[in-house]
């Protein structure tokens, strides 16, 4: 679908514009943000009295408002003549005009993502540039640009670069004849930031701009700093969102001005317009992370490798557990893979030890929480002065509480999930309304004052250890010990510094941290992944576990000795088989064969209506009543479309949410149906009171 067909008939536009006066040619389409549900593509004519490129930034009155907008590339039709267009508002001609490339991303975006041109456009600039004036606008990038023609202080030297590995130049050649997206498919330790690093540099030499996302930045300072020291003398900046306002808008001036070499951000940062750009490279690709999860739920690394190929520039995806996605398209030759399974240094990959569960018996007293054979080893891990990690994936203390004498449990009156016990502030907290209440003295139904926790939570286990481990300096890593700011890094210090013994923590302990001291890595109970309701369950474990198992003996002196443990009720599951054998391709494999089977992604494309409403009934009459319009329809076939169902937790903040599937072997047949099919569910929603919104998930993560 092209973004343009959404677009209104000329006619419609003005008037919803309201315009009053009649003018020339100077017609032109803006595209500016439309009520989500308007069936306004997004773009609107107006008038001009001066010529205006596409892409320049402006405002334009909306109704009684006025809203920002950007001139777009006007489709093929033009305007009716003699129609009744408002002229456009005050012009940004401060800002150069965002370039073609970028537009042609957005409209892409829209058109694959089935969400507005002009809604994505703007969602996608920083929000500060609405509120400057031209003037304002201005003396920012005439600061900007004084401040890089201005003679720079000495630059340091940049440091000793080491001698490339064997594999670390075979696959930096390739990168500098890429004829495809490439994956580098490297075991964790192998050096794959020392390629980015290297090819970057070939990109900056040849006068151009790199692009680098990784998942989640706060995660990654890291990275950061190793890029910022290599390239002494250049500009590299940061876009994520934990920036401020005014350094956001900096960043991202200095990146669409050409002036920052390097950019480095999450996956907003995939929009960034670079009028230089020579290099993309997505590292940790397979991370769910770079799938935004609202409003136009788009893919940055999907979107990073579309963008390369557009723009004719190497794009490299780096992970040592690569998605599905990517593997698939490299056995099929629309990638190259590019293979580095050596550590830097000729380390080991830790050994892998199952622990198999189901056999020990029930401890005398109270729940097993470490097999014996493990609490052994992180005994001798102390005794050495090594760094253990354990892995749980679920904060707080424990997931609910429960009360033996009636069966209440700690549900949330508002999801439909349990509200989780923090043993730290005495509370229960739903993770998905935010509801936080004090942990009851007694039991809310019946009184009785001996309610107990179910299960365990990170907060728990930290408890737990401390009995076992008398002595041992616990600390904790997951979203509740890290909120604050700067708590992270000052939690990652304490590591580095080797203040800390055993480090409990959520998957937030698996990512990317060179840690140095650690030896051992378990994860304490990683069972339930492997049979999620989450088609991507397994693949996700997979991932978190070889991830975990990296952080363990990066330091190659240690690496003989570092261990991987998993405690398990299914020992004899493939996925730890796998695991062991530290063989990716192997489980990948396997994998694929069950997607294929199943007709699951990446062997099928899907797509996800969503419906939310306070009445589950009302949700799930407006599908079916999308589904008739999908049968009815002439949009092609080849597309299945399942019953609603509710998704997992089916209800938060006392809203219901209904989905419905779309499968298609060929994501083209699928493109081909929503895009005729959306634009007519507009019309649908006036038939459903009570529907509080819908919106379409295109490549969902999960259904
Ligand atoms: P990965 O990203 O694949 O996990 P890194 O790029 O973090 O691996 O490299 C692991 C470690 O090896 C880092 O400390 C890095 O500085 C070091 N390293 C990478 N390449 C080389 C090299 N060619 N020579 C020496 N050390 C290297
Ligand atoms: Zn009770
Ligand atoms: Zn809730």
């Amino acid at each position: 679908m092209d973004g343009r067909q959404t677009r209104p008939a000329g006619a419609a536009a003005a008037r919803r514009a309201g315009g009053r006066r009649v003018t020339g040619p100077q017609a032109l389409a803006v595209a500016v943000e439309t009520p989500q549900h308007s069936a306004v593509g997004g773009l609107l004519d107006y008038t001009s009295e001066r010529p205006l490129a596409p892409g320049t930034l402006l405002r334009v009155p909306l109704g009684r408002r006025e809203v920002p907008g950007i001139v777009w590339d006007r489709g093929p039709a033009p305007p009716a003549a003699g129609l009744e267009l408002r002229p456009v508002g005050t012009v940004l001609s401060a800002l150069p005009p965002l370039p073609a490339d970028w537009r042609a991303l957005v409209d892409f975006a829209a058109a694959y993502y089935q969400r507005g041109v002009g809604e994505l456009a703007l969602a996608v600039l920083p929000p500060e540039l609405r509120k400057l004036d031209d003037t304002q606008l201005a003396r920012r990038v005439a600061r900007l640009q004084r401040e890089a023609a201005a003679p720079s202080a000495a630059v340091p030297a940049p440091p000793a670069r080491p001698v490339l590995s064997a594999e670390q130049a075979a696959a930096l050649e390739i990168v500098s004849r890429a004829d495809r997206p490439l994956l580098l498919h490297g075991v964790t330790g192998s050096g794959k930031t020392e390629v980015y690093l290297r090819a970057a540099e070939q990109a900056l030499a040849a006068g151009r701009q790199a692009l680098v996302l990784v998942p989640e930045i706060n995660l990654t300072p890291q990275l950061q700093a190793r890029f910022a020291e290599r390239f002494p003398g250049r500009v590299l900046v940061s876009l994520h969102s934990a920036l401020t306002p005014a350094q956001r808008l900096r960043h991202w001036l200095l990146a669409h001005l050409g002036l920052a070499d390097l950019v480095l951000g999450t996956r907003l940062a995939v929009f960034t317009p670079l009028p230089r750009l020579g290099l993309v490279v997505v590292d940790e690709e397979h991370d769910p992370s770079f799938k935004q999860q609202e409003g136009a739920r788009y893919s940055a690394r999907d979107l990073a490798v579309w963008r390369a190929a557009q723009r004719g520039v190497p794009v490299l995806l780096g992970s040592a557990t690569p998605s599905l996605e990517s593997w698939q398209r490299a056995l099929q030759g629309r990638y190259r893979r590019v293979e580095m399974a050596e550590r830097i240094g000729g380390g080991a990959m830790p050994r892998v030890r199952i622990v198999d569960m189901s056999v020990l018996p029930r401890p005398a007293q109270g729940e097993r929480v470490l097999a014996p054979a493990l609490l052994d080893a992180l005994h001798g891990r102390l005794a050495r002065g090594e760094q253990s990690l354990l892995l749980l994936n679920r904060r707080g203390y424990a997931p609910v509480l429960h009360c033996a004498a009636c069966g209440w449990k700690s549900g949330c009156p508002h999801c439909s999930a349990w509200r989780v016990f923090h043993k730290g502030d005495r509370t229960l907290r739903c993770h998905h309304c935010g509801l936080t209440e004090r942990v009851p003295r007694a039991c809310p139904d019946c009184g009785n004052l001996d309610i107990a926790p179910i299960g365990r939570g990170t907060e728990k286990l930290q408890e737990q250890l401390a009995a076992l481990l008398p002595g041992a300096r616990i600390a904790r890593l997951d979203a509740d010990t890290t909120r604050g700011a700067g708590m992270l890094e000052q939690q990652l210090g304490a590591v580095h510094a080797g203040e800390v013994d055993v480090l409990v923590g959520t998957q937030m302990l698996a990512k990317g941290h060179d840690f140095r001291r650690v030896t051992l890595v378990a994860a304490v109970n990683p069972d339930a992944a492997l049979f999620s309701s989450d088609f991507r369950g397994p693949e996700r474990l997979f991932a978190l576990l070889m991830q975990a198992a990296g952080r363990a003996g990066r330091d190659a002196a240690q690496a003989a000795a570092s261990e991987m443990w998993v405690q398990t009720h299914h020992p004899r599951h493939p996925l730890f088989a796998a695991l062991r054998a530290h063989d990716y391709p192997a489980f990948a494999a396997a994998q694929l064969e069950e997607r294929r089977q199943a007709g699951l992604p990446p062997c099928a494309a899907l797509a996800l209506l969503r419906a939310e409403a306070r009445d589950a009934a009302v949700a799930t009459a407006f599908l079916h009543d999308a589904a008739a319009l999908a049968a009815g329809g002439d949009f092609g076939g080849g597309v299945t479309v399942y019953p609603p169902v509710p998704p997992p937790v089916s209800k938060v903040a006392d809203v219901e949410r209904v989905q419905m599937l779309l499968e298609s072997p060929s994501r083209r047949a699928l493109q081909a149906l929503l895009a005729g099919w959306l634009p007519a569910l507009h019309g649908l929603r006036a038939k459903h009171k009570g529907l509080l919104r819908w919106a379409v998930d295109v490549d969902p993560l999960a259904i």
